[in-house]
């Protein structure tokens, strides 16, 4: 730390990204992104969008708005585009939690939550998991402040079904809720339709997981236009151009190639599939995951040994060092191929 940094953020701990290494070839299974390259649509609009570079992008989003708001059945003042969802999660910490409306999440759930808390000065009520866990919507009711939920959550992929997000949202209608996509798009049902029903919902999504766009720092929220309204203050005071024209034109384009991205999110289901029966097979316990990842352990050996030895092996996962989790490893699902080459390593470390 300079003599400079601001005492403010003295104690702050920053989020660790996943490693994104670049001394040799990894099967890379460590940060969830898709094994898949972005739609061929995507990178074309983007390749067109860079000869006009010249000129600020248009802070509206206007024309991803358009076809965002056809996508998700919503009007385009319900929709905020983002520099990756991690900026509208923050924006959301920003603009719905203060010392009075405390932000409320789970103790295993997406590590950027008590970050985004920290920066913002915001104080945080941290709801244990329950044993096996699974999330107890009754926690989150008893609790008070705005809740973040990652739906299906990190690293456990496990998913809530609709009805257990409806009871959080009508037990007490002043109560702020968001409600974390990140991963819907492999298996779960979304949230987004209720945003008509309940003023409290914010709904946050991505282009990095099942469009293929971790690069391009796509995320958007979706809520009732009020709501939209105070997100737009924080952005307009913060960065206006937040979303680059490139990007704009890249999320259009790969909206308009959604078959590509069914069939991307129909391969990783299949992917998931294999690979959690056959981590099942060699004696692993395997969460019921709904993402484009699994969280596995194993009696024999410790999280951080299979996660060494499968790196020493080129292969990465994610290991968390927190001591509910350490037993555990999350793999990202990659192809049916990556994840064959996997699953034998891993048989092989095992032997
Ligand atoms: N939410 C969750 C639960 C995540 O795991 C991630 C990805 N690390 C994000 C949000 C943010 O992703 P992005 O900023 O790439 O949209």
């Amino acid at each position: 730390m300079s003599k400079f940094f601001s005492s403010k953020y003295a104690s702050l701990v920053p989020y660790t990204p996943g490693e994104q290494p670049r001394d040799m070839q990894y099967i890379k299974l460590n940060t969830n992104e898709s094994p898949f390259p972005p739609s061929p649509k995507a990178m074309a609009a983007a390749a067109e969008a860079a000869k006009g570079l010249q000129l600020y992008s248009d802070p509206t989003a206007q024309k991803l708005n358009e076809a965002m708001a056809a996508k998700y059945g919503v009007s385009t003042d319900e929709i905020i585009m983002t520099n990756g969802s991690d900026e509208v999660l923050n924006f959301a910490f920003m603009a719905f939690c203060d010392e009075t409306h405390p932000a409320v999440f789970a103790d295993i759930t997406y590590g950027f939550y008590s970050v985004f808390a920290d920066i913002n000065r915001i104080p945080s009520t941290v709801i244990p998991l329950r044993e096996d866990f699974t999330l107890s919507i009754d926690d989150y009711i008893a609790a008070k402040g705005t809740v973040f939920i990652a739906n299906p959550n990190a690293p456990t992929g496990l998913l809530l079904p609709l009805s257990e997000i409806e009871r959080l949202l009508q037990s007490d209608p002043s109560r702020m809720v968001i409600i974390d996509e990140a991963y819907i798009d492999f298996g779960g049902k979304s949230c987004v339709p209720l945003i008509h029903k309940y003023d409290n919902l914010l709904v946050t999504g991505t282009f990095s997981k099942s469009r293929s766009m971790a690069g391009a720092r796509l995320g958007f929220g979706v809520a009732n236009k009020e709501l939209i309204r105070d997100l737009n203050t924080i952005k307009y005071s913060t960065n206006p151009y937040n979303v680059n024209s490139m990007t704009m034109a890249s999320g259009i384009g790969c909206l308009s190639d959604e078959d590509y991205t069914r069939e991307n999110c129909e391969k990783i289901i299949s992917a998931r599939a294999y690979t959690m029966q056959a981590l099942r097979e060699m004696g692993f316990t395997v969460t019921d995951s709904r993402a484009n990842f699994v969280f596995a352990r194993h009696p024999a050996i410790a999280g951080e040994e299979l996660y060494l030895k499968l790196r020493q092996k080129g292969i990465l996962v994610r290991h968390f060092t927190s001591p509910k989790i350490a037993d555990y490893n999350r793999i990202t699902i990659g192809t049916m191929e990556q994840m064959q080459v996997f699953v034998q390593t891993v048989k092989e470390i095992l032997k």
